[in-house]
């Protein structure tokens, strides 16, 4: 089969390996569809752990080729296998397993013809959904948890900081909870974009936000993975209010936030990592349709265009690359 393999930091290629043959409680599917993340860049450029010679790719769905469902049946995989045994696993908080293997990270993963994935990490999607759609089941799972550490009650005011897809699912998701939603993006096409799928407004910068908004947002949704937006948001947090950072900074990067101005104003700054527990509410939004994803697919391409695309940076306005086998 074709396949898109990170062979070391650096170096990334399509090439040919035999096709994968699923091991007991594994199934193989035949992939219909697999989202390009800035995950993909980070572990190109050895910004994130990861195992090379490895088949990149952790957002993807296809139809079961052979192992223990049915075959045909079209489903999402849920990439991250926790061992379970762990002190974390054990106390419930999966996503911080010690010894969690990450398919597209750790062992093979989507951007190839065929993909090999326990049974228990696979979420049956509907028949009649579009293929590309199956793609963000894996990126709206981690949107989920941040929302739910951030909890938007209706008629609060969410202020989203990022125009990439957890950006404008974060407004979707706000926005379906209630709350008067901003996002936040320097590019005008990804402001339009928000506003299409459910902003109720938007501001290119923290400054402009503070004139729409002078008291401050109730909840900050930090989806940029940017020092500056993280720094910035206490600024327009309003008071006894609370910021999600679901935004990837680079490891080892450092910045200036000030602890009196959080005490006093109790704002409350939390990270959200991975998917605990989400990926299937993920999959019963994206197959209920209640999501508008097709304007943020930004572009769709082959196996053969996938190595080159993770070896440079997204081109401006790019929300999401999904790449078809
Ligand atoms: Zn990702
Ligand atoms: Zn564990």
């Amino acid at each position: 089969m074709r396949a898109v393999q990170l062979q070391s930091i650096g170096h990334i290629t399509l090439t040919t390996l035999p096709d994968p043959i699923p091991g007991p409680d594994e199934i193989l599917i035949r992939v219909e569809a697999a989202g390009l993340c800035g995950t993909d860049r980070h572990l190109f450029h050895g910004e994130f752990p990861c195992k090379p010679p490895v088949i990149l790719g952790h957002e993807f769905s296809g139809r079961v080729v052979a192992g223990g469902l049915a075959e045909g049946t079209r489903v999402t995989c849920d990439p991250n296998i926790w061992c379970g045994t762990c002190s974390q696993c054990r106390r419930g908080r999966v996503n911080l397993c010690e010894h969690n293997i990450a398919i597209g990270l750790h062992r093979d993963g989507g951007f190839a013809d065929y993909a090999v994935l326990p049974v228990h990490r696979a979420h049956i999607l509907p028949e009649d959904l579009s293929p590309l759609h199956g793609a963000f089941c894996e990126p709206l799972a981690c949107t989920l948890h941040g929302l739910d550490l951030g909890a938007p009650r209706p008629g609060e005011r969410v202020a989203v900081l990022g125009g990439g897809v957890i950006g404008l699912l974060a407004v979707q998701l706000a926005r379906a909870a209630g709350a008067e939603v901003m996002l936040v993006t320097r590019q005008k096409a990804k402001r339009d974009l928000g506003l299409a799928v459910g902003a109720h407004l938007t501001a290119a910068h923290l400054d402009e936000v503070l004139a729409l908004w002078p008291q401050g947002a109730d909840l900050v949704l930090e989806c940029a993975g940017v020092a500056g937006t993280v720094e910035g948001a206490p600024r327009i947090t309003r008071t006894g209010g609370r910021i999600v950072i679901l935004g990837v900074l680079p490891k080892g990067q450092k910045l200036q936030i000030e602890p009196f101005d959080l005490l006093f104003r109790e704002i409350r700054l939390i990270p959200s990592f991975l998917n605990p527990f989400t990926h299937a509410r993920a999959t019963a939004m994206i197959a209920s349709g209640a999501l508008r994803l097709d304007p943020l697919i930004s572009r769709v391409i082959g196996l053969h265009e996938a190595a080159d695309a993770i070896a440079h940076p997204p081109r401006p306005g790019e929300v999401k690359v999904i790449v078809q086998p």
